[in-house]
């Protein structure tokens, strides 16, 4: 039996963002119903007409601040799943604070809120992240699993304080977030009738959804690829592991999947394709058919050098998600990243 199926409603948190839009239009097209929480009027009315054809099965609400204890509270009465996306996803944090503190706060307010609220409420899955796993390992390559806990970037945070650099503020966020919601539902368990999932995206990449009417509206992982491809990054930064790349497309997959499938419940899973550095992906780029214009050359064929695996079986297996290839999502990147650019500067 799946744990809901369509046309049940989906809570998606966060619906504005670029990881989150196509897993509304995942869940829309395979027949659900979608309540997509967002900060303004303004990327409601965006997602309201970007989804019009699935009118009135897309609908939104303001949440605008989710470290209000009860910000959730409307939002989730009357919904069967819920999946929870929004969380600061930045590399330029004033302080570590303005990270975990939205992010832990946002992730125990809507569970409490599906507590008290959430009578109907059978699963809720949340969008982690491999920067939970990445705790620094010996070898190259080395292997990381959902056994695996990035206990070290919360340490980093602990020890530096301030000094500390922005993306283990990022990695502590998502690390603490994880680990408290599986602490409350420990806590817990005996209360309550829903089940949790964690899906653990790699750095995600492949076509845009969300609004992007400018530069400045690309979300981090985009920003990156469009920077990496706008100017050759040097020999020392190109050939080296970057991290492990996953299409945007099967991260919203995944999320569907784990409300389907049974068996999901109370799981972590890493969301990931394949290893990349810089290099790996002008390789791709460069030997694409149709060929790509006007892609950084670099040192071809180059190996990956200090290279990490994120291994993804599990999701492949119990979740049943075949992850696209690193050309594949890197074409339609490009692709779409540049169709955008011709407007941003028309
Ligand atoms: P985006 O910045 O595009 O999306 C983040 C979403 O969270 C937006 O909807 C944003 O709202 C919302 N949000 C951020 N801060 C708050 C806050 N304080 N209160 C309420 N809402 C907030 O980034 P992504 O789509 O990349 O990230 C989405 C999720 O995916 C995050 O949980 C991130 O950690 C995770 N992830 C992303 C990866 C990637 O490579 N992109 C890799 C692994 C995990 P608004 O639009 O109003 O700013």
């Amino acid at each position: 039996m799946p744990t809901i199926q369509p046309p049940a409603t989906v809570l998606v948190t966060g619906a504005s963002g670029y990881v989150a839009v196509p897993i509304v239009k995942e869940l829309l097209d395979r027949g659900y119903n979608v309540r997509g929480t967002v900060r303004s009027l303004a990327k409601g009315d965006y997602l309201k007409n970007l989804f019009k054809a699935h009118e009135p099965r897309f609908q939104y609400v303001i949440v605008t601040d989710m470290s209000d204890p009860d910000a959730f509270d409307d939002a989730v009465t009357g919904v069967d799943a819920v999946a929870h996306t929004a969380s600061p996803a930045t590399l330029r944090a004033p302080d570590a604070q303005a990270l975990i503190k939205p992010a832990v706060a946002g992730t125990l307010n809507i569970l409490e809120s599906v507590k008290k609220h959430g009578s109907s409420v059978k699963r809720v899955v949340i969008t982690s992240s491999c920067a939970t796993i990445l705790q620094p390992k010996e070898g190259d390559p080395v292997f990381y699993t959902e056994a695996d806990w990035n206990d070290h970037a919360v340490n980093e945070v602990q020890a530096k304080g301030a000094e500390v650099d922005q993306q283990h503020k990022y990695r502590a966020s998502k690390v603490l977030a994880e680990r408290a919601a599986w602490d409350w539902v420990e806590k817990h368990k005996d209360e309550i009738k829903f089940d949790i999932v964690t899906i653990l995206p790699s750095f995600v990449f492949g076509p845009l959804l969300n609004e992007t009417r400018s530069l400045s509206q690309l979300n981090e992982s985009s920003l990156f690829f469009y920077e990496a491809i706008k100017a050759e990054k040097p020999p020392h930064l190109a050939t080296k592991w970057f991290s492990n790349i996953v299409d945007v497309r099967d991260v919203a997959v995944a999320h569907a999947q784990a409300f389907e499938i049974e068996e999901a419940g109370g799981e972590r899973f890493i969301a990931a394709s394949t290893p990349f550095s810089w290099q790996t992906i002008y390789d791709a780029l460069n030997s694409a058919d149709p060929p790509i214009a006007d892609i950084p050359k670099g040192t071809p064929g180059a190996p990956i050098e200090n290279c990490a695996v994120y291994v993804s079986e599990k999701a492949q297996n119990i979740l049943g998600v075949k992850f696209r290839s690193l050309q594949e999502t890197a074409v339609a990147m490009v692709n779409d990243l540049r169709e955008k650019e011709a407007r941003w500067t028309a």
